[in-house]
């Protein structure tokens, strides 16, 4: 398994479920983005109407699905989530909005990979609560007319430039989530001890938020391994040395650079001279769609200073450069 790999494998469901704050008020960060919702979500509820369709969008792992449970319980109302892929059919989509209560909240994450055929359905579903669903097909095909109880989608993504615009239209409120300051990542590492019942000084905690890709749930699985490594290796306590021994060990890189990072980096400095590179030539490069480099690694690279966007293409900075010992001209510093 990779320590930073964005995306939370089988076993880790739990565990980032049982870490998941329950209330705007636990929820670390993004200040601003929870007094709106706090908003929204009061204004609603004193008219007794359903919140209105949310996006949430940004790179994994920064909260998205925890804002959905968030104001689930905010509004007082059932969540069913669901995802993109897993809605085949539009008979799929019709079980699922047939079976919510008036405020109810339908999850959607990964929902720019809803099928074509599905998301049209979707339109009359968000706008006016009534599906029209054709059965059988050829000359005997029906359309029978569903009437939904007003309801809210909250959609994720990870991929904003891939929603339809008539969809995106059809979303109330759409959010953008960043990265986490190192600040903000350390006061999750310490909330989330806590409720592990792990003791951990200021300065391991903060070891661990700067290793963690500006993500929580990346600062959340390090904080898992280094305890780990605290009970077997040290007594049970972690501090700073304990959690910058475990981070070496588990070759955590020192910038919470994960493999795909790095490889874009390398690309650049090696393969094209530190760039300027088009993100097609970089893509083809590192074997990953330029959709995703743009939309899931860049950001974090451009926020730490790791590359530049400039007209002709992406630059590799003097950063990048001494990150991996690499004088620019190609010798070793
Ligand atoms: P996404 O849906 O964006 O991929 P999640 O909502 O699943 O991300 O968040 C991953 C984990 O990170 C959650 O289980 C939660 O424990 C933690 N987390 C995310 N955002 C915060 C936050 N602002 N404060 C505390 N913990 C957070």
């Amino acid at each position: 398994m990779r320590i930073t790999d964005p995306k939370p494998q089988i076993d880790e469901l739990e565990f980032d479920r049982a870490l998941r704050p329950k209330t705007l008020d636990e929820f670390i960060g993004h200040t601003k983005l929870k007094e709106n919702l706090r908003v929204f979500a009061e204004a609603a509820k004193r008219r007794g109407e359903a919140l209105d369709h949310v996006l949430f969008y940004g790179p994994p792992g920064l909260g998205k699905t925890t804002l959905a449970y968030i104001l689930s319980r905010e509004m007082g109302v059932d969540i069913k989530s669901t995802s993109g892929p897993v809605i085949e059919r539009p008979a799929d989509l019709a079980g699922l909005l047939t079976g919510l209560k008036k405020g109810d909240i339908l999850f959607i994450d990964e929902i720019h990979r809803l099928p074509r055929t599905v998301e049209e359905y979707l339109y009359s579903a968000m706008e006016d609560f009534r599906i029209d669903i054709v059965i059988d097909k050829g000359p005997g095909a029906q359309s029978i007319k569903l009437h939904l109880s007003p309801f809210t989608l909250i959609g994720a993504t990870t991929r904003a430039g891939m929603i339809t615009s008539p969809l995106l239209a059809r979303f109330g409120m759409s959010f953008r989530l960043d990265f986490y300051t190192v600040e903000e990542l350390s006061l999750i590492v310490k909330r989330s001890a806590r409720l592990l019942d792990v003791e951990i000084t200021d300065e391991g905690a903060r070891e661990i938020a700067a290793r963690s890709r500006g993500t929580p749930r990346i600062a959340n699985r390090l904080l898992r391994r280094v305890r780990d490594f605290a009970e077997v290796e040290g007594n049970g306590i972690i501090t700073l040395e304990i959690a910058h021994f475990a981070l070496e060990r588990l070759e955590v890189d020192e910038r919470g650079l994960d493999e795909m990072d790095k490889k874009i980096l390398l690309a650049i400095i090696e393969k094209f001279n530190g760039g300027p590179v088009g993100i097609k030539t970089l893509s083809l490069a590192v074997g990953e769609e330029p959709e995703t480099i743009e939309e899931v690694y860049e950001p974090y690279l451009l926020r730490e200073g790791f590359i530049k966007r400039t007209q002709r293409g992406r630059v590799a900075t003097e950063l990048a450069f001494r990150h991996f010992g690499i004088k620019a001209g190609g010798s070793l510093f």
